[in-house]
């Protein structure tokens, strides 16, 4: 069996484990009040967000996201690489624009910065699987027109830093919040710190619509732009609640690049958003319960969470210390044996998160830092919805496997 079949096979029953191993992919169900919105939709044939406008599920749900988060607009899309594409351009970014972006992200996020005619210039990131701030510092004196920073499996990179120096320079920050939802910084939400912030309604983020996105600002005329440029062709901008100065000015003056986000969507990410909080708590929990047992391994060890940041985790992410590829392979492996899947970002072929991958952007950067990392750096997913046990059953599976490998070893 190939490595990459390791990888991507369903979790099987346990070798020796009392407690099953959870499927780490299955998602929760969704609450049941969608069900009657949806059915109500499918009944009028109301889908498409602009046929009936300030009452539609994707504009209330603007709305919802907005209050919750605390910002005067909000634009629901696509996805968040729709956002991420949509927010570059709202900048009004001149072509060929160098836009910072971590070298530790998913393929989507270089993948929207070329989509806006941008070039994304990759910032090596460091164990903690935060952005590196020197390295960073060092890359914004070179023509930088924009920061973009993906939250990484919501590892929040210092933003106390990051703003200080793009306020020195004049730069907006756009936050890849896709991953971050419920993530606070300083007790503010991340994605608000930004100029812009991106969210994700894809099924493995903390609010699952199969597939869209949240884009918010506070500033009226990047969000003019923004819905102008996602579709709102004609004066369709009129029908969204959060409407501002700008938006008449820009009426015709941009393209339409058609990223909505359809009623449906929006009626199934709606009654999750009261489910939040429950998840973000209990994610919290899990997380840091799988972390301390494993920060017991002495080959394991889990990056402890900023001083400024409070973490709204759905998987845990830890290195492997002074194991060599093979047995980072073996402990993989080991730990499949008994059901849990592991990811090394690294060593998995064809890893989207491994810039080295990223073939359209050209020759790949030297980043032996964001390298050295990706070789020894494990992703495990860890649902809000697992109870203790079944965290324990995974604690377990990874402890075994950590012993395993180190048995070898000796
Ligand atoms: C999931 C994810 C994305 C992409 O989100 P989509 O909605 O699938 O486009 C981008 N950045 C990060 C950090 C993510 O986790």
């Amino acid at each position: 069996m190939g490595f990459q079949e390791l990888f991507f096979r369903k979790p099987k029953m346990t070798l020796a484990a009392s407690q099953p191993i959870p499927d780490t992919h299955a998602a929760e169900s969704i609450p049941d009040a969608a069900r009657v919105e949806i059915d109500r939709l499918l009944s009028s044939g109301d889908l498409f967000r602009y046929t009936t406008g300030e009452t539609a599920p994707v504009t209330l749900l603007e709305q919802e996201f907005a209050d919750m988060m605390g910002t005067r607009y909000a634009l629901a899309v696509s996805s968040c690489s729709a956002a991420l594409f949509l927010s570059l351009k709202a900048l009004g970014l001149p072509p060929g624009a160098r836009v910072a972006i971590p070298a530790f992200t998913f393929g989507a996020v270089p993948s929207a910065v070329v989509h806006a005619d941008c070039t994304p210039v990759l910032v090596e990131c460091g164990e903690t699987y935060r952005i590196d701030l020197q390295d960073l510092e060092a890359k914004l004196d070179g023509d930088i027109q924009a920061i973009l920073i993906s939250h990484m499996r919501g590892h929040t990179s210092d933003m106390d830093a990051i703003l200080a120096m793009a306020e020195a320079r004049g730069l907006p920050v756009i936050e890849d919040a896709a991953h971050s939802l419920g993530t606070l910084w300083n007790g503010r939400r991340i994605g608000t710190l930004g100029r812009i912030g991106c969210f994700s309604f894809q099924s493995y983020k903390m609010l699952n619509a199969g597939e869209g996105g949240m884009l918010i600002t506070d500033d009226s005329e990047i969000a003019a732009r923004a819905v102008i440029m996602s579709g709102a062709y004609e004066h369709n901008w009129r029908k969204h609640a959060l409407v501002g100065p700008h938006f008449e000015q820009w009426q015709n003056r941009l393209p339409l690049y058609n990223t909505r986000l359809g009623n449906l969507s929006a009626a199934v990410i709606r009654p999750q958003l009261a489910e939040l909080d429950r998840r973000v708590r209990n994610g919290r929990a899990n997380h840091d319960h799988v972390a301390a047992r494993l920060n017991g391994a002495p080959v394991l060890s889990v990056p402890a969470a900023l001083p400024q940041e409070t973490r709204a985790p759905d998987s845990i992410q830890f290195n492997l210390v002074g194991l060599d590829a093979a047995q980072a392979r073996a402990f993989a492996e080991a730990a499949q044996a008994r059901g849990v899947t592991v990811q090394v970002f690294g060593l998995s072929t064809d890893n989207a998160r491994a810039f080295w991958n990223w073939q359209f952007l050209g020759e790949a950067p030297d980043l032996p830092k964001t390298r050295a990392m990706l070789m020894r750096a494990c992703d495990v997913r860890l649902p809000a919805r697992l109870t203790r046990a079944e965290c324990d059953a995974v604690a377990d599976a990874l402890l075994a496997a950590a012993e395993t490998v180190m048995a070898r070893a000796a």
